[in-house]
């Protein structure tokens, strides 16, 4: 996925790493904070239009200097991944799916005018890194190492236009468990009055852009008691996703009683969350042997409600890479609290908890999968 092959690609064996004179002390693991600290180095990869990549750097963590005209600043051209290093019960790192984040930050780059780039090779780059910063990943289960490559565009022009040039660099910072505590579930605001995506717009793509604006509504849905926004789509109120979360619904079906798992389908307003696909994939594995449906398919806030006041509403939850699942206890919609149908004292489903269990035993390499990659 190269984005011009008269170009230079990335090129991981010009790889040039000057590494700190300053190494920095390491937090105690319970004193982490989401993406508050950084690792003692930062990998970065220039890239310009009449060249193509650069040799790669991993240089000590610092500061970028950038012409206060650069592109970034002005038009938005930017576009990230989220991903995590692991360190297993013999203290080996691994990454999980890695080649979906590549895929997925190709994707995003390319909508907006930036360089595609060979994903094997960042993601050896990556790895490199990584085993440079290993110090830095908690052994302790639910610890891991939060990877954020960030691509922006760096020219120097107010002009309105495809960015002659691009950096690629790579941050990583360790971060603790979701849950030091166990679950514990949210309660969500169905949004109608802000839209995160639509038909046509960018909102499949990772773009920074697509950020910013959801703040205030998550602020108003925070004033009013509520931990994150359930974005509902159309005049039919779709059921998007969840925060910076994809959403499953568990339910039976009304005709035949069946067992369903449901979510949305990746229509180009869904993020293709990593997460949501794994899910996906092992409930067609594991999950249907049980009787249950697995289905990628449009529903609406009134078919969950429907479902909850017919007392056929099991489970909803959230997935992404930061808590893998966030189970939901209610959802404030149209002035009414609808209950999703989590037990009294529960704090997730039978199907939020296995599916976590799942995913982490091959994150952290408990179970051997093609998904968990040692590096
Ligand atoms: N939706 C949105 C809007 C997100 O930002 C994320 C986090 N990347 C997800 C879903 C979940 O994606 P993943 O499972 O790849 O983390």
């Amino acid at each position: 996925t190269e984005s011009d092959p008269k170009l230079a690609g990335i090129e991981p064996s010009k790889l040039s790493v000057a590494k700190t004179t300053t190494p920095k002390d390491l937090l105690p693991p319970e004193e982490l904070v989401f993406g508050r600290n950084f690792t003692d180095h930062m990998l970065s990869i220039e890239w310009t239009a009449s060249e193509g990549w650069l040799a790669p750097r991993i240089t000590p963590y610092q500061n970028l200097s950038l012409d206060p005209a650069t592109c970034v600043f002005h038009y938005a051209f930017e576009c990230f991944e989220g991903m995590k290093a692991y360190k297993d019960s013999h203290g080996h790192i691994r990454l999980f799916r890695p080649d979906r984040n590549m895929a997925r930050l190709n994707k995003s780059s390319a909508r907006i005018a930036l360089p595609t780039f060979n994903g094997a090779a960042l993601t050896d780059l990556i790895s490199r890194f990584v085993k440079l910063d290993e110090r830095f990943i908690p052994s302790a289960r639910g610890y891991s190492l939060y990877l954020r490559p960030t691509m922006i565009g760096t020219q120097r022009t107010l002009g309105v236009g495809p960015p002659g040039s691009a950096l690629l660099y790579v941050i990583a910072s360790p971060v603790g468990p979701y849950y030091p505590t166990g679950f514990k579930a949210v309660s969500l605001e169905a949004t109608d009055y802000a839209v995160r995506a639509w038909p046509g717009g960018v909102g499949d793509k990772k773009l920074g852009a697509n950020y910013a604006p959801c703040i205030v509504p998550q602020m108003q849905a925070a004033s009013r008691g509520f931990h994150q926004n359930l974005w509902l789509f159309g005049e039919e109120e779709y059921v998007t996703e969840v925060g910076t979360m994809n959403l499953f619904a568990a339910m039976k079906n009304k005709e035949t009683g069946q067992n369903e798992l449901l979510t949305a389908p990746l229509d180009g307003t869904i993020l293709e969350g990593v997460t949501r696909d794994s899910i996906l994939a092992l409930a067609r594995e594991r999950l249907t042997k049980e009787g249950w449906k697995v289905e990628e398919r449009k529903f609406t806030m009134r078919d969950l409600a429907e479902a909850a006041d017919e007392g056929r509403l099991l489970e909803i939850f959230g997935a992404g890479t930061a808590a893998v699942v966030s189970p939901v206890r209610k959802i404030s919609w149209r002035g009414r609290l609808v209950d999703c149908g989590l037990e009294e004292g529960k704090e997730a489903g039978p199907v939020a908890q296995r599916m976590k269990d799942w995913i982490e035993g091959i994150q952290y390499g408990d179970e051997e999968h093609p998904w968990s990659v040692k590096i």
